[in-house]
């Protein structure tokens, strides 16, 4: 079969994420000049599903809603990926960040293939029962493939501690008896890990110091910009606020704000914590989300959608540091842009590892039934953060290559070599 006939086999994932990870792996494979044939298994997901999901809305009419779970690759042990919850979720976006999930843990080093699951919907337009009717008719859905030591959910954007709970009462229900391994990122009254609810920004906030470390600059005074005050933008922003940096922009799906003093992080969280966004914020100036992204600042923290950072505003960036808190925001286009323009990029499988890294740590806690406590949980993050932060940028400095490209033939071709050891069956 020609090389191209193989690639419209797998035309179901065509989508402007999946094209993006492909040509991110594409590039990554010419530098490790991998063989054709080991490109093809090692890029291609594993397995998806896609299901209907069936939901009775409160006004007591059926919605029925499209769900996805992708397992990208099984080489390394069982995958472990995150549940979306948006109206623009894709197959081909959950497989992107499925392809996404492989590379990142693999970079930290740990025993998982990524996976990524995903319902299209609007959570912010559900009622909290309709949620958990969906969460749970969807996780009856997928139950032949998720498992434990098959594969692992934990929240992403639109999804949450509840969420997990939901997921995990369903899965147990179904076993017969209490499985807390099933997902991570769950109530720490259920067994979940302390820190882990913020694990994402804290290993976002542990990269950004190893590299202020590396360039010799401090934080004191920096100025940060942040997109997305979720749960992972809202605590990166804290402790870069704590530790002395300035927050001078934040958006989140309702616009942005803007104060060349800093805003007040901490009254912004308690804002979005009984407001459904950030919408009425009496603070700050009100800007757009495209101005916010264009906004003079040291340090730009993307930590909401895929491809925000594009061709078109990569000419306007005026930050100096590019940590991609979320999954995917650059195009490869804009990527390419910022190289020339020498914005150092923290790319997302590095800069964004940290929840996966305490899922982790709640997966082994839950197996073990023995938990540790918040420092020790803090503790393991930042070694391993650090560790991978240094294996990238080393990797970069010895073979000349964008940290984006060395964090990413790292992790393929830890992934390639599991899979040419161990055959063609995983
Ligand atoms: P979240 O749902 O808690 O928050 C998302 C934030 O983005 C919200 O503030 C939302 O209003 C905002 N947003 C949505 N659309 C926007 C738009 N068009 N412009 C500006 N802001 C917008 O999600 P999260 O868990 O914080 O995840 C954010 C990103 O981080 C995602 O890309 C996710 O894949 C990635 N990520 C999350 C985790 C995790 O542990 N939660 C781990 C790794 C990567």
């Amino acid at each position: 079969m020609s090389r191209r006939e193989n690639e419209t086999a797998f035309n179901d994932y065509h989508s402007p994420a999946f094209d993006l990870a492909c040509a991110q792996f594409e590039q990554t494979a010419e530098l490790l000049d991998l063989p054709q044939d080991v490109r093809e298994r090692t890029k291609v997901p594993k397995r998806s599903i896609v299901v209907s999901v069936p939901v009775r809305m409160d006004d007591g009419r059926v919605h029925t809603f499209a769900g996805y779970r992708v397992q990208h690759h099984l080489s390394l042990g069982p995958t472990k990926g995150g549940l979306r919850y948006h109206p623009d979720v894709t197959l081909g976006e959950v497989a992107a960040l499925a392809m996404w999930m492989s590379w990142k843990c693999a970079l930290v080093n740990l025993p998982y293939g990524g996976a990524k699951g995903g319902v299209n919907c609007n959570p912010l337009r559900m009622s909290r029962q309709e949620l958990e009717r969906l969460t749970r008719r969807f996780t009856q859905e997928i139950l032949p493939i998720i498992g434990p030591q098959t594969d692992i959910m934990a929240p992403d954007m639109g999804t949450n501690e509840q969420t997990m709970a939901w997921i995990y009462d369903t899965y147990s229900n179904h076993a017969g008896y209490a499985v807390p391994g099933i997902v991570t990122g769950k109530p720490v009254s259920l067994g979940g890990s302390l820190g882990r609810k913020e694990a994402t920004g804290r290993g976002v906030f542990f990269c950004v110091l190893q590299l202020l470390e590396r360039l010799g600059a401090k934080l004191e005074g920096l100025r940060v910009v942040v997109q997305g005050f979720g749960n992972v933008g809202s605590v990166a922003a804290a402790l870069l606020a704590d530790a002395g940096a300035r927050i001078i922009g934040i958006s989140d799906v309702s616009g942005g704000f803007f104060n060349s003093k800093g805003l007040d992080v901490q009254s912004m969280r308690e804002y979005v914590g009984t407001h459904p966004t950030l919408e009425g914020y009496p603070e700050g100036e009100r800007i757009t989300n495209k101005e916010l992204l264009e906004l003079e600042c040291d340090v730009l923290i993307p930590a909401a959608l895929e491809r925000q950072i594009t061709a078109e505003n990569a000419p306007n960036l005026r930050c100096r540091i590019l940590a991609e808190a979320a999954n995917g925001p650059t195009t490869i286009e804009a990527d390419a842009t910022l190289g020339e323009r020498e914005i150092l990029i923290i790319p997302d499988i590095l800069c964004n590892a940290g929840g996966v890294v305490v899922s982790y740590f709640e997966w082994v806690q839950d197996s073990m039934q023995f938990f540790w406590t918040e420092a020790e949980v803090n503790e393991k993050l930042r070694a391993i953060m650090e560790r991978a932060f240094s294996d990238v940028w080393t990797y970069s400095r010895e073979h000349l290559v964008s940290t984006r490209m060395a964090a990413q033939c790292i992790a393929v071709r830890k992934v390639a070599d599991a899979k040419r050891m161990r055959g063609l069956f995983p």
